[in-house]
Parts: structure tokens; sequence; C-alpha cells
């Protein structure tokens, strides 16, 4: 059984500045077919279980109830997480209902600063206070869990605006929290408007700020951007970061099936006149292995060698050795798992390089 999928709903009302995602501004030319066309590949492959099932964009929020039910019914009835990407702009009182009754147990909002001058930066188009009272609605609604997403290492954004979106998410006792660099991406509004990157410095404070606070708080930092409290991980983000298979619906979303990746189309126009015409990846079982590698150690969970050898039909000591033994003291070892500590998390990206370079 596959146990997760994504459905990738790739419209916006208008696009972040910072973006680079499959996404294009709400187009009702489209819409009709786009929908018709995902419908269909949802239901081509039967799906009678499922644990979890993640909507994101894009902006999901954007869709009608209406629009949202022919494709949540798509789906088995019972599932065990079911997220939502939204946008505060797009999330009122009435929506959220409708998502509980459709078995949404999971909002995943997109607040990205509390601070309105770094919000118009980004060309979001919603307020920090409007992204506070839709917090205040998910709190008070029968959504079991929800997170916020936030950026740093924003154009001008200083250390004392960091602290702020910290304390600001702490005192709104939100159970989880997706942080992120800004990374400049080429085809962004920022990438083609030569914004230059926060520097490497002041960057890694602020990480190093934002662990230590949220770990003093109580939040288990469980994934190298991902925060919770106990209990409240991303079930859906952890089968990806676990090595399983799931599916990916929808113009521009990806998926995984029997061990191979695959990519639908990322143009709208093909994807609303012939479907997904998903690309699979041909990778050797050692590359396979290696994406394992590079997933697990994101995560406070590691890898379990014993079961990463019999997948990959490798020994990961003896292949890797080189590079456990080069940064030793960044790893560790419990029972048949492996895992960074956290100041191998701060350096991961080089880790993971050298890990690549072995044949
Ligand atoms: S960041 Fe989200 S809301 Fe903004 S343009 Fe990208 S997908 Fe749309």
């Amino acid at each position: 059984m596959v146990p997760s999928a994504y459905v990738h709903i790739p419209f916006c009302d208008s696009i972040c500045a910072y973006c680079d995602f499959v996404r294009i501004q709400k187009n009702e030319s489209f819409f009709s077919s786009w929908k018709e066309k995902l419908i269909q590949e949802i239901q081509e492959y039967k799906i009678s279980s499922l644990h979890t099932l993640y909507f994101g964009g894009g902006t999901p929020s954007l869709l009608s109830v209406d629009d949202f039910v022919s494709i949540r019914n798509c789906f088995p009835k019972d599932i065990e997480e079911f997220t939502v990407e939204c946008n505060p702009e797009s999330l009122d009182e009435d929506k959220l209902n409708a998502y509980v009754a459709l078995g949404v147990n999971r909002i995943s909002l997109g607040v990205q600063s509390f601070k309105d001058d770094l919000l118009k930066v980004c060309r979001r188009t919603h307020t920090a206070s409007q992204a506070i009272s839709v917090i205040e609605n998910i709190k008070k609604s029968s959504v079991s869990t929800f997170s916020i997403d936030l950026i740093f290492g924003l154009p001008n954004q200083t250390m004392e605006d960091v602290k702020k979106d910290i304390f600001t998410f702490l005192s709104l006792d939100i159970p989880h929290l997706s942080i992120y660099s800004l990374q400049i991406e080429e085809n962004s509004i920022f990438g083609k408007t030569g914004v230059e990157p926060c520097d490497s410095d002041l960057e890694a404070d602020m990480f190093e700020y934002i662990t230590k606070t949220l770990e003093a708080a109580g939040y288990i930092h469980y994934e190298i951007s991902s925060f919770c409290k106990p209990g409240h991980y991303s079930k859906h983000n952890l089968a990806y970061w676990q090595d399983k298979d799931f599916y990916g619906f929808g113009c521009g979303a990806s998926g995984r099936l029997d061990g191979i990746r695959y990519d639908n189309t990322t143009s709208l126009k093909e994807y609303c006149s012939l479907g997904p015409c998903p690309v699979y990846i041909d990778e050797t079982l050692a590359e396979r292995g290696m994406d394992a590698i590079m997933m697990a150690l994101r995560t406070k969970f590691g890898l379990n060698i014993k079961e990463w050898n019999l997948k990959y039909q490798s020994d990961f000591k003896e292949h890797y050795a080189q590079v456990l033994d080069k940064y030793r003291e960044y790893f560790c070892f419990e029972g048949e798992c492996i895992y960074l500590k956290d100041a191998g998390l701060e350096i991961l990206n080089t880790i993971l390089v050298d890990f690549m370079l072995i044949e």
C-alpha cells in the first residue's frame, strides 16, 4: 500500500517575491479542464486507503469549497492526517469549518513573517494582524493540529526582527513551525531583481537563536527546518524523510511509486490537454540509497542502517567509512540508527556533499 498522497494546487492570487514553485495566478479559462484532469488522474489509482493526504501549492485555500469537495471525494473518507496549506487571506471561518467537516485535521498556514514591512517586501497580500486572527480562529476550531511557515534571512531583516517573530510564535502557542532561510532562486522575483542573499554569519546566528529558543520552550527540533510540540510531528512529511512511497497528483507534483520517483509536467497548458505526463527518474539502486540518506539525515530519527543495508544491498558503514570518520564528532549511533547531532545539522549540506562524492 502507498501510504501518502500529495495533491498540488498550482493557483495563487499573486506571486510572492521569493517563490519559484510551480504556480500561476488563478485563471478561470484553465480551471475547469485542470480540475477534470486532476480528478481523472487521481481516480485512475482507485485508492482505497491512505495514511496521509496533503493538499499543497500554490494556494489550496483559494479553491471554493465545492471545488475542494470534488477533489477531496476522490480519496477515502478516513485518513489519519489530512493537511491543507492555506494563506491567511483565503481562510475564513466558513472555509475552516467546511474543511473540518471534510476530514481535514491539520492546517499549514503560510505566515512567513509577523512584520508588515517584510511581508510587503515579500509581496505577500496579507498583514501580520490578519495572520494572527486566522491563527486564533484555527485554535478555536476543531482542527486537531496546525503549523505555520516562517522565513528568516529576508532582505534587511535584523536579528531583532527574528527574535520578535519567534516571540510572537511562542506567545500564540502554535504546535508546529516550519522555518526556512531565504533562498534566492534564479526564477523568483528576488532572483530576477538582483536581491542579495543574507550574510551567512548572520543567517547562522539567526538559526542558532531560533533553535535554542524553541528547544528551551519545549519544542522538538525533529527535522532541520521543523519544530513541534511533542506529538505534533507532520506525519506526511515524515513519510518523505523516511523513504516511503507517495503519490504525487496534479500539475507540478512529484511522487514516488515502487521506489521510482516521477515528476508531472509543470506546464498547466500541457496538463490541461494531456494530463500529468509523468517523467520517471531513472536512478540506480545506489542513487536511490543516496536519496534515502539525504532525507533521513535531515531528521532527528536518522537512518536505520540495517534496513538501509537490506533495501539498497550495500554496507553503509563500510561504504561510507571515510565520511563517517571525517565527521565522527557530528554523528551519533543509537541501536541500528545513525543520526546527526545539532552541530552536524548546522553543516548538513557540507556533510551530504561528501556522501555524494563517494562512488
Ligand atoms: S509562496 Fe505560496 S502563495 Fe506565494 S506565490 Fe509561492 S506558492 Fe503562491
